[in-house]
């Protein structure tokens, strides 16, 4: 059952009706072909069992690991903006998200923390995480992801400052060339307030301490969490 336990190791891939979209603009097999080619080049027989269906599952996988150029922000957004007189700062925590480096296609992942001060609008709190998927499942650098996630906030809602921290371990550095096991790359992009008003700033990057509790801020963010219950 070696081949059932390899596709395990696949995610859960996204919807049919994309998939088949997306496989006809992308040229149906032709990345499978590509991927028997380099199969080929590392030496390899992609004819022998275990590797007979690779490119199919391989194409597969980085049509969804790179499904984030497919979607429309404003479609995922979809006006769960609100209107709200609420000043304090919002603080989404600990958002998981897993990307490509643009240099080796290898993963990098981790967390990204995501404040803004509104000015007249929140945005639905869950709606936070799936911006941050819609730019990291694309090939990216970290400096460019954090930079988008931020442009983005910045674009739609029109607060008074917004920022963004990104903590991620890039198989890259790990596996390959410096081997540097355990090293986190941390990258942050402030915008509005976040980056003149020093003490914004620090309210932002103190919430991030491990240890802090942030409950005023995060009990905040949770009352308006029920309003997108309802979105
Ligand atoms: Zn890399």
């Amino acid at each position: 059952m070696a081949s059932t336990s390899t596709e395990e190791c696949l995610p859960v891939v996204g919807d049919a009706a994309y998939r088949d979209d997306r496989d006809h603009r992308v040229g149906a097999g032709r990345m499978e072909s590509s991927v028997r080619s380099m199969l080929v080049e590392l030496g390899e027989d992609p004819t022998r069992e275990g590797l007979a269906r690779t490119p199919e599952r391989v194409a597969k996988a980085f049509r969804f690991l790179t499904s984030g150029y497919e979607q429309d922000i404003d479609a995922v957004i979809n006006n769960a903006l609100f209107t709200v007189d609420y000043s304090e700062m919002v603080i989404v925590k600990d958002i998981d998200f897993y990307s490509l480096c643009e240099h080796h296609l290898l993963p990098f992942f981790g967390r990204c923390h995501v404040a803004y001060l509104p000015r007249d609008k929140v945005i639905g709190l869950s709606k936070l995480p799936r911006i941050v998927e819609v730019f990291s499942r694309r090939l990216q650098v970290q400096e460019r992801l954090t930079n988008q996630i931020a442009e983005t906030i910045v674009d739609k809602l029109n607060p008074l400052g917004v920022g963004v921290v990104v903590e991620a371990s890039h198989l890259c550095m790990r596996m390959r060339g410096v081997q540097k096991q355990n090293s986190t790359a941390m990258t942050s992009a402030m915008r509005g307030v976040f980056r003149t008003d020093a003490r914004t700033r620090m309210e932002f990057l103190d919430l991030l301490r491990p240890g802090s509790s942030g409950a005023g801020v995060l009990r905040g963010a949770a009352e308006i969490e029920n309003d997108d219950d309802l979105v």
